[in-house]
Protein backbone atom coordinates (compact mmCIF):
# COMPACT_ATOMS: atom_id res chain seq x y z
CA UNK A 1 0.00 0.00 0.00
CA UNK A 2 1.33 3.61 -1.34
CA UNK A 3 2.31 5.91 1.92
CA UNK A 4 0.37 8.98 1.73
CA UNK A 5 0.01 12.45 3.75
CA UNK A 6 -2.36 11.60 6.18
CA UNK A 7 -0.03 8.18 6.84
CA UNK A 8 3.09 10.76 7.51
CA UNK A 9 1.15 13.26 9.41
CA UNK A 10 -0.61 10.31 11.43
CA UNK A 11 3.17 9.07 12.10
CA UNK A 12 4.41 11.81 13.59
CA UNK A 13 1.25 12.25 15.89
CA UNK A 14 1.46 8.54 16.98
CA UNK A 15 5.33 9.48 17.51
CA UNK A 16 4.75 12.46 19.51
CA UNK A 17 2.36 10.56 21.60
CA UNK A 18 4.25 7.30 22.40
CA UNK A 19 7.59 9.68 23.21
CA UNK A 20 5.45 11.75 25.57
CA UNK A 21 4.42 8.51 27.70
CA UNK A 22 8.12 7.41 27.35
CA UNK A 23 9.52 11.19 28.46
CA UNK A 24 9.75 10.11 32.10
CA UNK A 25 12.07 6.90 31.25
CA UNK A 26 13.84 9.01 28.05
CA UNK A 27 14.83 11.64 31.01
CA UNK A 28 16.09 9.14 33.28
CA UNK A 29 18.37 7.56 30.80
CA UNK A 30 19.43 10.31 29.63
CA UNK A 31 19.91 11.55 33.48
CA UNK A 32 22.20 8.70 33.49
CA UNK A 33 24.84 9.53 30.99
CA UNK A 34 23.73 13.36 30.29
CA UNK A 35 21.90 16.07 30.93
CA UNK A 36 18.00 15.07 31.50
CA UNK A 37 16.36 16.51 28.65
CA UNK A 38 15.95 13.86 26.07
CA UNK A 39 12.65 12.99 27.30
CA UNK A 40 11.73 16.92 27.31
CA UNK A 41 13.53 17.54 23.57
CA UNK A 42 11.96 14.86 21.66
CA UNK A 43 8.57 15.04 23.10
CA UNK A 44 8.43 18.53 22.57
CA UNK A 45 10.14 18.41 19.10
CA UNK A 46 7.74 15.75 17.21
CA UNK A 47 4.44 17.43 18.80
CA UNK A 48 5.37 20.44 17.12
CA UNK A 49 6.22 18.70 14.38
CA UNK A 50 2.84 17.11 14.42
CA UNK A 51 0.73 20.18 15.39
CA UNK A 52 3.04 21.66 11.86
CA UNK A 53 1.80 18.79 9.86
CA UNK A 54 -1.84 19.15 10.82
CA UNK A 55 -1.45 23.10 9.68
CA UNK A 56 -0.38 21.99 6.68
CA UNK A 57 -3.23 20.11 5.17
CA UNK A 58 -2.41 19.53 1.40
CA UNK A 59 1.10 18.80 1.75
CA UNK A 60 2.85 16.09 -0.09
CA UNK A 61 4.59 13.47 2.02
CA UNK A 62 7.90 14.38 1.73
CA UNK A 63 6.76 18.47 2.20
CA UNK A 64 5.51 17.20 5.16
CA UNK A 65 8.73 15.65 6.71
CA UNK A 66 10.57 18.72 5.71
CA UNK A 67 8.84 21.05 7.49
CA UNK A 68 8.38 18.69 10.62
CA UNK A 69 12.68 18.12 10.53
CA UNK A 70 12.31 22.03 10.13
CA UNK A 71 10.17 22.49 12.94
CA UNK A 72 12.51 20.11 15.30
CA UNK A 73 15.78 21.85 14.71
CA UNK A 74 13.52 25.26 15.63
CA UNK A 75 12.15 24.05 19.17
CA UNK A 76 14.73 21.82 20.07
CA UNK A 77 18.26 22.69 21.31
CA UNK A 78 20.04 19.83 22.11
CA UNK A 79 21.38 17.48 20.04
CA UNK A 80 19.13 14.85 19.29
CA UNK A 81 16.87 17.96 17.55
CA UNK A 82 19.90 18.92 14.74
CA UNK A 83 20.14 15.02 14.04
CA UNK A 84 16.14 14.52 13.93
CA UNK A 85 15.51 18.05 12.15
CA UNK A 86 18.86 17.20 9.32
CA UNK A 87 16.90 13.03 8.86
CA UNK A 88 13.46 14.16 8.52
CA UNK A 89 14.55 17.28 5.88
CA UNK A 90 16.88 14.86 4.36
CA UNK A 91 14.09 12.40 4.10
CA UNK A 92 11.56 14.82 3.02
CA UNK A 93 13.90 15.57 -0.08
CA UNK A 94 14.00 12.18 -1.18
CA UNK A 95 10.15 11.87 -1.14
CA UNK A 96 10.11 15.12 -3.72
CA UNK A 97 6.56 16.60 -4.52
CA UNK A 98 4.79 12.94 -4.93
CA UNK A 99 0.85 12.52 -3.70
CA UNK A 100 2.33 9.31 -2.19
CA UNK A 101 5.01 6.40 -2.37
CA UNK A 102 5.66 3.41 -2.61
CA UNK A 103 7.27 1.31 0.35
CA UNK A 104 10.37 1.04 -0.96
CA UNK A 105 10.52 4.80 -2.12
CA UNK A 106 9.63 5.35 2.18
CA UNK A 107 12.35 2.88 2.85
CA UNK A 108 14.96 5.10 0.34
CA UNK A 109 13.87 8.37 2.03
CA UNK A 110 14.54 6.75 5.62
CA UNK A 111 18.21 5.03 4.55
CA UNK A 112 18.75 8.70 3.03
CA UNK A 113 17.51 10.06 6.95
CA UNK A 114 20.23 7.63 8.92
CA UNK A 115 22.98 9.10 6.34
CA UNK A 116 22.20 12.63 7.41
CA UNK A 117 22.67 11.89 11.34
CA UNK A 118 25.40 10.27 10.25
CA UNK A 119 27.35 13.28 8.25
CA UNK A 120 26.01 15.61 10.62
CA UNK A 121 26.84 13.49 13.74
CA UNK A 122 30.11 12.12 12.60
CA UNK A 123 29.25 9.29 14.39
CA UNK A 124 29.52 5.19 13.47
CA UNK A 125 27.44 2.17 14.53
CA UNK A 126 28.94 0.63 17.83
CA UNK A 127 29.06 4.34 19.64
CA UNK A 128 25.93 3.99 21.78
CA UNK A 129 24.05 6.70 19.86
CA UNK A 130 20.47 6.47 18.05
CA UNK A 131 22.33 5.14 15.06
CA UNK A 132 22.30 2.01 17.29
CA UNK A 133 18.94 1.41 17.30
CA UNK A 134 18.12 3.20 13.36
CA UNK A 135 20.70 1.20 11.80
CA UNK A 136 19.30 -2.68 12.53
CA UNK A 137 16.06 -1.22 12.58
CA UNK A 138 16.52 -0.10 8.76
CA UNK A 139 18.22 -3.02 7.76
CA UNK A 140 15.65 -5.46 8.93
CA UNK A 141 12.68 -2.96 7.14
CA UNK A 142 15.04 -3.42 4.02
CA UNK A 143 14.97 -7.38 4.37
CA UNK A 144 11.63 -7.66 5.04
CA UNK A 145 9.63 -5.39 2.65
CA UNK A 146 10.09 -7.60 -0.34
CA UNK A 147 7.68 -9.71 1.14
CA UNK A 148 5.50 -7.83 3.75
CA UNK A 149 2.96 -5.35 4.35
CA UNK A 150 5.12 -1.81 5.15
CA UNK A 151 3.12 -1.76 8.00
CA UNK A 152 4.32 -5.54 9.18
CA UNK A 153 8.08 -4.96 8.37
CA UNK A 154 7.86 -1.29 10.09
CA UNK A 155 6.92 -4.20 13.20
CA UNK A 156 9.97 -6.09 12.95
CA UNK A 157 12.07 -2.66 12.07
CA UNK A 158 11.32 -1.27 15.60
CA UNK A 159 11.48 -4.60 17.59
CA UNK A 160 15.34 -4.51 15.94
CA UNK A 161 15.77 -1.20 16.76
CA UNK A 162 14.82 -1.41 20.07
CA UNK A 163 17.21 -4.52 20.28
CA UNK A 164 19.92 -2.18 19.43
CA UNK A 165 18.72 0.18 21.86
CA UNK A 166 19.55 -2.45 24.34
CA UNK A 167 22.81 -3.56 22.85
CA UNK A 168 24.13 -0.02 24.06
CA UNK A 169 24.26 -0.90 27.65
CA UNK A 170 27.05 -2.42 26.61
CA UNK A 171 28.74 -0.39 24.64
CA UNK A 172 31.38 2.68 25.46
CA UNK A 173 29.89 5.83 23.99
CA UNK A 174 32.83 7.80 22.41
CA UNK A 175 29.85 10.19 20.57
CA UNK A 176 28.04 13.13 22.60
CA UNK A 177 27.35 13.91 26.17
CA UNK A 178 27.58 9.94 27.01
CA UNK A 179 31.63 10.27 25.94
CA UNK A 180 32.27 12.58 28.61
CA UNK A 181 31.74 9.51 31.03
CA UNK A 182 34.21 7.15 29.48
CA UNK A 183 34.32 3.96 30.46
CA UNK A 184 31.64 4.87 32.93
CA UNK A 185 28.64 5.15 30.07
CA UNK A 186 29.08 1.53 30.04
CA UNK A 187 26.33 -0.02 31.81
CA UNK A 188 23.52 2.36 30.15
CA UNK A 189 21.15 2.15 27.33
CA UNK A 190 21.90 4.71 25.20
CA UNK A 191 18.14 7.65 25.44
CA UNK A 192 18.46 8.74 21.90
CA UNK A 193 18.81 4.37 20.50
CA UNK A 194 16.09 4.12 22.94
CA UNK A 195 13.60 7.03 21.14
CA UNK A 196 14.65 5.95 17.92
CA UNK A 197 13.17 2.69 18.40
CA UNK A 198 9.63 4.16 19.71
CA UNK A 199 10.09 6.37 15.96
CA UNK A 200 9.86 3.50 13.99
CA UNK A 201 7.25 1.42 16.33
CA UNK A 202 5.32 4.93 15.58
CA UNK A 203 5.57 4.35 11.82
CA UNK A 204 4.22 0.53 12.12
CA UNK A 205 1.21 2.18 14.14
CA UNK A 206 0.68 4.87 11.39
CA UNK A 207 1.64 2.30 8.81
CA UNK A 208 -0.72 -0.20 10.24
CA UNK A 209 -4.21 2.02 9.15
CA UNK A 210 -6.85 4.47 11.22
CA UNK A 211 -7.21 2.37 14.76
CA UNK A 212 -10.49 0.13 14.47
CA UNK A 213 -11.54 0.66 18.27
P1 LIG B 1 21.97 16.58 24.16
O1 LIG B 1 22.97 15.46 24.12
O2 LIG B 1 22.43 17.77 23.40
O3 LIG B 1 21.49 16.87 25.53
P2 LIG B 1 19.66 14.92 23.68
O4 LIG B 1 19.77 14.57 25.11
O5 LIG B 1 18.32 15.33 23.21
O6 LIG B 1 20.71 16.04 23.29
O7 LIG B 1 20.08 13.69 22.79
C1 LIG B 1 21.06 12.79 23.21
C2 LIG B 1 21.15 11.66 22.22
O8 LIG B 1 21.63 12.14 20.97
C3 LIG B 1 22.15 10.59 22.62
O9 LIG B 1 21.56 9.65 23.47
C4 LIG B 1 22.58 9.99 21.29
O10 LIG B 1 21.72 8.92 20.91
C5 LIG B 1 22.36 11.11 20.32
N1 LIG B 1 23.63 11.69 19.86
C6 LIG B 1 24.41 12.59 20.49
N2 LIG B 1 25.48 12.89 19.72
C7 LIG B 1 25.37 12.15 18.59
C8 LIG B 1 26.14 12.00 17.40
N3 LIG B 1 27.27 12.69 17.20
N4 LIG B 1 25.70 11.15 16.44
C9 LIG B 1 24.55 10.45 16.62
N5 LIG B 1 23.78 10.55 17.71
C10 LIG B 1 24.18 11.38 18.68
MG1 LIG C 1 20.55 15.47 26.75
Amino acid sequence: MPIDATTTRRWLEVAAERLAEERVWLTELDSAIGDADHGANMERGFAAAAERARALPDATPGQLLIAAGMTIMTVVAGSAGALWGSALRRAGKVLGDASSVEPAVFADALDAALAAMQELGGALEGQATMLDALGPGLRALRERLPGEEFSAAAAAAAAAAANGARATVAMRATKGRGSYLGERSVGHQDPGATSAAIVLDALAVATAGPPTA
